[in-house]
């Protein structure tokens, strides 16, 4: 028996497009393992978003270079991969493909199997029984100045409609209980006269009990219409993530965002209208190329003011090949620890004040962990909770369950019977 170890770096998508590739190995007669001093295959779905992530790939590389002196292993890379980093990955991989060409990977690992589907088409094998990513549209054309996605995964592409509408009634057939659709800007899909709203309200109108979720919205593209149809959707889950970026005009602009701050707050406003319990989340980078700290501060009083219930913050790192990285990285990596530090403050305050609103309510939680006398899960606004174990709960079940304490980023609750 041969086995097979995938490292996914990064995002759902990564995560995804593992399960894609772990359905190609399995074709192939490999089996998996999550021992990877044991694989006779291993495969990273990279990600090069930040430079930490890269760098992880090449300390793996050292670690595989031993278990290669003893053994006989193929090592394949694939996912979001620079130009400028595949001349040197290439000499430590013996194969690197486009994620997007997984059809041809049995041909190249020299299997001669006809496979006629391409990438979309290649049924997953799904890393949980409950819980599914679906991929609606690969790659991006927005060209933030800061981000390597669309060098790396090149233009967008969407998936035909309905091949993801069939994806999911399969899914809901074989009793998952939530699907996440996936895209860099889901607000931009296109295709066979589906745009996202339809999509998601077709999805959502599927006969079936489950939850609907989606990442990632583009500020620049969420229509009116998609907010009407996730406020009207019965299973779409009250959750938006909303990347900002930054909360400063200029930076907005040197980011190539194509909104400003009153924008955002304006979607950010009607979105709590229609939806008032919705959790909002986004992603902030700190000391962008010339951010000076009165821009900063406007960033700030931008998460003071909205409240999020979670924020993915980053320090700024140059990135080889998009424009930025021709500017100066002028901010000191010091003042940018610094600025994170402050976000993540007001993050914490603003986080603990929304989980506060939770308790004594009752809500339902997906449980899909545990750990140390604990269950855990997540709600329909994709907030954690943590319930004592007891042995009529398991993983995979959907419980009604009553908040009795509230953190910044947990909850805890009870099992109402
Ligand atoms: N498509 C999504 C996110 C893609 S990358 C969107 O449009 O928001 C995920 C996050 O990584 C980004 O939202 C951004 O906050 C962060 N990121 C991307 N490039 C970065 C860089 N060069 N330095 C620091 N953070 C970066
Ligand atoms: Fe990167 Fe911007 Fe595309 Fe998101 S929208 S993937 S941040 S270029």
């Amino acid at each position: 028996m041969k086995y097979y170890h995938i490292i996914a770096f990064g995002c759902q998508m990564n995560k995804s497009d593992a399960e894609r590739l772990a359905a190609i190995l399995e074709g192939l007669g490999y089996q998996k393992t999550d021992n990877e001093k044991s694989a006779d295959l291993i495969a990273v779905v990279a990600c090069s978003v930040r430079q930490s992530a890269v760098d992880r790939i090449y300390g793996k590389i050292k670690i595989w270079n031993k278990l290669k002196k003893n053994k006989k292993i193929v090592t394949l890379l694939t996912g979001c991969v620079l130009k400028s980093d595949q001349k040197k990955l290439s000499q430590s991989f013996d194969l690197i493909f486009d994620i997007k060409n997984l059809n041809k990977l049995p041909k190249l690992l020299k299997k001669e199997r006809p496979i006629s589907s391409d990438y979309f088409s290649v049924t997953p094998k799904y890393q949980s029984k409950f819980q599914a990513y679906v991929p609606i549209s690969t790659g991006c054309n927005n060209y933030c100045t800061y981000c390597v996605v669309p060098y790396a995964r090149g233009p967008e592409i969407s998936r035909p409609a309905k091949e993801i509408i069939n994806e999911v009634k399969s899914l809901i057939n074989s009793g998952y209980k939530e699907t996440t659709l996936l895209g860099q800007n889901v607000n931009s899909y296109y295709s066979e006269n589906y745009n996202f709203p339809k999509l998601l309200k077709t999805i959502n109108d599927l006969p079936g009990n489950f939850w609907l979720n989606f990442v990632t919205s583009h500020p620049k593209d969420l229509s009116d219409e998609l907010i009407k149809i996730m406020a009207n959707g019965k299973k779409i889950c009250q959750y938006m993530h909303l990347p900002v970026q930054a909360g400063d005009n200029k930076v907005l602009k040197a980011m190539n965002r194509h909104y400003t701050s009153v924008h955002y707050k304006n979607l950010i406003k009607k979105i709590r209208k229609a939806m008032p319990d919705i959790a909002i989340s986004t992603d902030i980078i700190v000391g962008f190329p010339k951010e000076t700290k009165a821009q900063f501060n406007n960033t700030a009083k931008l998460m003071k003011q909205i409240n999020f219930d979670m924020a993915y913050l980053a320090e700024y790192s140059p990135r080889p090949g998009t424009a930025a990285a021709k500017l100066e990285d002028n901010v000191p990596a010091a003042e940018k620890s610094r600025r994170w530090k402050i976000l993540n403050e007001i993050l914490k305050k603003s986080a603990l004040k929304n989980n506060k609103n939770y308790l004594k309510k009752i809500v339902e939680v997906l449980i899909n962990n545990h750990d140390k006398g604990y269950f855990y899960g997540k709600t329909k606004t994709f907030k954690t909770v943590k319930i004592k174990k007891s042995p009529n709960i398991k993983i995979g079940d959907i419980i009604k369950v009553k908040i009795i304490k509230a953190a910044d980023f947990c909850l805890e609750g009870v099992r109402l019977e």
